[in-house]
Formats: C-alpha cells, structure tokens, sequence
C-alpha cells in the first residue's frame, strides 16, 4: 500500500475480527480498539482467536495474530470509543473500517470520521443478513444520507440477537475489501455503493442509492458533529 498511516479499526469482534486478518496479510498498518476479552462463545465468529485466547484480552492476542499476518506494525488500544474519547482515535488514520455491534455507536464513529476528515467503511450484520457501505469526508451519499438516525425503537445487536459466523465473517471480508480499494486509490468505484448480503437466499445486492436532500452530515459534517449533543475534545 502506498499510504502508510494506519487503517483504525474499531471492534475486534465477528466484523473486525476478518477484516483485520485481511489487510494484515495486505501489508496495512493497523490501529486496532477493543475493550473486550476473549470469549468462547464467540469463538465461533471471530476467527483471530483460538481456545489457547481464551480469557485474554482481545487486543493483546490479536495484536501478535495480525503482525505473524504481515501487517508492518499494530497499535492495540484496550479501549471503548465513547465521544469523549473518539477524536484522539482518528488522528492521522488513512480510514476507518466500523466493527462495532450496535447503532448508536456506528454513527458516532460516522459523525467523528467524517469531521475528521477520513472515509469510513461501515457495516452491520444481524442473523443471517448483513450489509457495508464506505462514506467519505466530502459528498453523498453517506451513512445518514440512507440510515439518516438509529432506528426507531428498540435495535437487535448481534450480541442480543445473534448472528450466524459466516454472515459476520463474509461482511467483514467485503469492508477489508472496500478498504483496500480505498487505500488503493479507486475511491469512486466504492463511493456510493451499498452492498447487502442475504444469508437465506445467498444473494448480494448491490445498490446506489442517491444522495439525500437535506442531509445536514453532508451538508457540513464539523457542524453537524457540534449538533449531535456529544461532547467532541
Ligand atoms: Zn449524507
């Protein structure tokens, strides 16, 4: 890769997980921030860790896994992302690759990535279906141009809900793979584009849906971050 800052990857769980094996064997330098441990009910989905993992804290084990990968260099931060924190995470990445498991989280890495000025490849993935988009500082569509806010009402987590390990495991591979698209200068062949995984039929879609009227992120993403009521350092 001829960018050699980092790629921040938040969540080493079912996404973070895949996608930081494959741009560990891509070369790219990682910053990788999980508060968690090691756990033998995710074994099943999070394919960096073993049994002999168990009880560890995530970033530490994974750490030694992605350098034996290939990747040049990993900072593992035994951290949780919260707003009064997030800045400090972003400074002087190439991009953010989103694998975290809940909504409220996803847009608060959205709003701060993009005031930071770094693309962002987000995802989810719940019971058997999945789905990834990346968004850039500058221009539509964006994560809130087709989500726009969380939700209404309660939201399934895959930790809640469930999720089935190969959905986690092929959308954590499709956002390693629009990032090293991104990292590879083909931005506007990723830009706008989002893909969906459906586990039941084995279909992935691909849609473009177009920028949103109105939306204030892509209108100025610094002042719509001040907006938000987080409290940004
Ligand atoms: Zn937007």
């Amino acid at each position: 890769m001829s960018d050699d800052r980092p790629v921040l990857i938040v969540g080493a769980g079912g996404l973070g997980a895949p996608s930081a094996l494959i741009l560990a064997r891509s070369g790219v330098r990682l910053r990788l921030v999980d508060d968690d441990r090691v756990d033998i009910t995710n074994l099943q989905r999070q394919i960096l860790f073993t049994r002999d993992d168990l009880g560890e804290k995530k970033v530490d084990a994974a750490k030694a896994r992605l350098l034996e990968a290939g990747s040049p260099a990993v900072e593992a931060i035994d951290a949780r992302v919260v707003p009064e924190n997030a800045a400090e995470f972003f400074a002087g990445v190439s991009l953010v690759l989103d694998g975290t498991d809940n909504y409220a989280t996803k847009f608060m890495l959205f709003d701060y990535a993009r005031a930071a000025g770094v693309p962002i490849v987000s995802a989810g993935a719940v019971r058997l279906s999945g789905w990834t988009m990346a968004s850039f500082p500058q221009g539509g569509p964006c994560l809130r141009c087709v989500f726009e806010d969380l939700p209404a009402g309660p939201t399934a987590t895959c930790a809640e809900a469930g999720v089935v390990g190969p959905v986690v495991g092929l959308i954590g591979a499709l956002q390693a793979s629009l990032a090293l698209r991104i990292l590879s200068g083909q931005e506007n062949e990723v830009r706008g584009r989002l893909l969906r995984y459906e586990g039941l039929s084995g279909s992935i879609r691909r849609s473009s849906p177009l920028p949103r009227k109105g939306c204030s992120s892509c209108a100025d993403p610094a002042t719509y971050l001040s907006t938000r009521g987080y409290a940004p350092n």
